[in-house]
């Protein structure tokens, strides 16, 4: 499917994209046979029928879908390798310059995790261990496919007790590919006041990790304003619904807030109007607000990076001057070092013909 043509064929940046959401259902299949490890289906096909769907399903359905096909994976040292190595691979083919990939390393482990996840048995491999194993398969890829990928560890909203753990090994592993911390899962439990989280996002602060938070994606505005106020985010993971707040909106825009829009995701999760004509990154577009265009669960939602540039220019007459201003932004709103952002500023510039000086 890489092979159709483009919408947008030049250098992309890519910010909220997870990893246990883009592996390749081949590599599910295989590690699944090698460790008898029973999965739903066991050809490609088949796997796509049950894990992946292309109209809406409720937050609980879409969940579920985690589940069928992790067990193959966690708690696996090669396979936790290779799927970081060919989540790059698969980037690079997308044209993507820079990628953030986010994950727990909590769901990918099956030693030292309480509960352990996927009801897998106990075995030897920590959350540590998974951030080591990603970070060799993402570093690998990186030079294979000349592309820079660095990588976000998420704390999961019904498992607050996670995640202290999760910003000590953001701390352990700052700047060696990690570079931020999240908090994802269901936002209805509207816990970013719990404890764990809390601490954790006031440690991050404190020793300046950056900060992304799922919010106002299937939730009211609070949450987004309670992910501003109380956990310091730097970014807003979606973020839609954000616009039925106008003052909060406001501030955010003032303030440059940066959204981490997933229009193809919002679709199927049913966190937008179905009607793409409706949907809130127009008002981004109009309000020259500071976003950017990404995945999310390529696996599931069956899509590469293209098929949300592809809405964009279907149904929100996007042109490609609109595609710079996007990918400009979000590589202004990475979590690079000063420096490495500098230069992946100056590759997009070069790459798009632009001066530098171009404020777009
Ligand atoms: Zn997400």
């Amino acid at each position: 499917m890489e092979e159709k043509q483009s919408c947008f064929p030049l250098p992309k940046v890519e910010l909220h994209v997870h990893l246990d959401g883009s592996f390749r259902p081949e590599t599910i299949i295989h590690f699944a046979k090698k460790r008898r490890i029973q999965i739903p289906a066991d050809t490609v096909d088949g796997l796509l029928q049950i894990i992946s769907y292309e109209k809406p399903l409720s937050l609980t359905e879409f969940l579920a879908k985690f589940s069928y096909y992790m067990p193959a994976i966690a708690g696996d040292r090669e396979a936790i390798r290779r799927v970081a190595y060919e989540f790059v691979e698969m980037k690079a083919k997308e044209g993507v310059a820079y990628v953030e990939v986010r994950y727990s390393p909590h769901f990918l482990a099956n030693s030292k995790v309480e509960p352990i996840p996927w009801g897998q048995t106990e075995g030897d491999i920590t959350p540590d261990d998974v951030v080591d194993l990603v970070n060799q398969g993402l570093r690998e890829a990186e030079k294979s496919f000349n592309i820079k990928a660095r990588s976000i560890l998420c704390c999961m909203r019904h498992m607050p007790n996670w995640s202290l753990e999760v910003l000590e090994l953001c701390k352990k592993y700052h700047n060696d590919t990690v570079v931020a911390i999240d908090l994802a899962g269901d936002e209805s439990l509207n816990c970013e006041a719990a404890p764990g989280h809390r601490k954790a996002y006031e440690e991050a602060v404190r020793c300046g990790i950056h900060r992304t938070v799922h919010a106002g994606e299937v939730g009211p505005p609070s949450v987004v304003k309670e992910a501003v106020e109380v956990l310091k985010a730097e970014r807003i993971g979606h973020g839609y619904h954000t616009i039925e707040d106008p003052i909060l909106y406001q501030e955010l825009l003032d303030r440059n807030m940066h959204f981490e829009t997933c229009p193809w995701s919002s679709y199927l999760t049913g966190a937008c109007d179905p009607d793409f004509t409706k949907h809130p990154v127009i008002q981004f577009r109009k309000d020259k607000a500071n976003y950017s265009l990404n995945t999310d669960d390529p696996l599931i939602f069956r899509s590469t990076l293209d098929v949300d540039y592809a809405i964009a220019v279907k149904h929100m007459d996007f042109t490609e001057e609109e595609f710079k201003r996007v990918n400009i932004n979000a590589a202004r709103s990475c979590f690079l070092p000063e420096k490495e952002k500098k230069a992946l500023l100056s590759q997009l510039y070069k790459a798009y013909d632009m001066e530098l000086s171009t404020g777009l």
